[in-house]
């Protein structure tokens, strides 16, 4: 379905962007990987995906917390692969600590990786997709973007302003064959969710499981994670022509947490 389409898919070398990485290469896209990690991996993870899908892949390490590193990982991607047609803005940190406790450093940061950097990735593809009568921004937002939490204020606030620059972009493009969507995921068992199950567990005296079951239990009905595969499947489904009417909207994936 995507096969000749370029996807940049930010923070994809772990987690979510990774599993959306995997399912647009599996539909035939070349997939620019970014995000941190060990060199090795990361090569490990590009080859693999070549080898698996057929497809073309290369890897860019901008920190998204610097508007010139984004600027660099689009002209990266559009020399090495062509201009970009899906853009999956996923790259996001936590930080967890009451306002009057909060790190204003820690602030900045999340600011900048989850909401600034989707303007940035945003504003740097949309001219082009424009041109061409194509393109998919798909913003990895959060249960955190329509409903709060306690001691999440910047992540809360940042994941909100997401949901709201989807609605500016989506009606700046509306009818020029380019969509912009917000997916909205519960609780995925990531490296950022690891290590609020380790606090919990180190905080209550709980067992993995144990802390496991009581995060999900606080705020995800089902009990279950959702999967960096199931997220996949629905960007793939926001990158195919059924969902070309579909543009503005935010889509909750987590298990009934935002039905409460
Ligand atoms: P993760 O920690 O597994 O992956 C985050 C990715 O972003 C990694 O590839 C990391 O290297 C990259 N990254 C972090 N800082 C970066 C920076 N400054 N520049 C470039 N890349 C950077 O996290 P995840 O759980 O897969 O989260 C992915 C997205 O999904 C985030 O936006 C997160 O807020 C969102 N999300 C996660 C959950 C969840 O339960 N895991 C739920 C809702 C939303």
């Amino acid at each position: 379905m995507l096969k000749g389409k370029v996807a940049v898919v930010t923070g994809s070398t772990s987690g979510i962007g990774l599993g959306i990485a995997r399912a647009l290469a599996g539909q035939g896209a070349n997939v620019v990987l970014n995000g941190f990690g060990d060199a090795g991996e990361i090569e490990r993870l590009r080859s693999g995906l070549e080898a698996e899908f057929g497809v073309r892949a290369a890897y860019h390490g901008a920190d998204l917390s610097k508007a010139e590193e984004i600027e660099a990982l689009v002209a990266h991607a559009e020399s090495t692969l062509g201009p970009v047609d899906v853009l999956v803005n996923n790259a996001g940190i936590q930080h967890v600590a009451s306002i009057e406790d909060f790190p204003v450093e820690r602030w900045d940061a999340v600011i900048a990786i989850n909401l600034t950097a989707v303007f940035h990735g945003s504003r740097l593809v949309l001219r082009g997709m424009k041109e061409r009568g194509w393109g998919r921004i798909i913003n990895i937002a959060s249960a955190h973007g329509l409903v709060a939490s306690v001691q999440k204020s910047a992540y809360v606030a940042a994941k909100h302003g997401v949901v709201g620059l989807t609605k500016v972009t989506a009606l700046e493009t509306a009818g020029t064959g380019v969509t912009c969507n917000a997916i909205c995921p519960g609780w995925v068992l990531t490296p950022l969710v690891q290590k609020q199950i380790d606090a919990l567990a180190a905080s209550k005296g709980l067992s993995p499981d144990a802390a496991r079951a009581e995060l999900l239990g606080a705020k995800q009905p089902s009990g279950q994670f959702v999967t960096p595969d199931q997220l996949g499947a629905l960007a793939v489904f926001l990158c195919s022509d059924a969902a070309a009417q579909m543009t503005g909207a935010a889509l909750p994936m987590d298990g009934a947490w935002t039905a409460q």
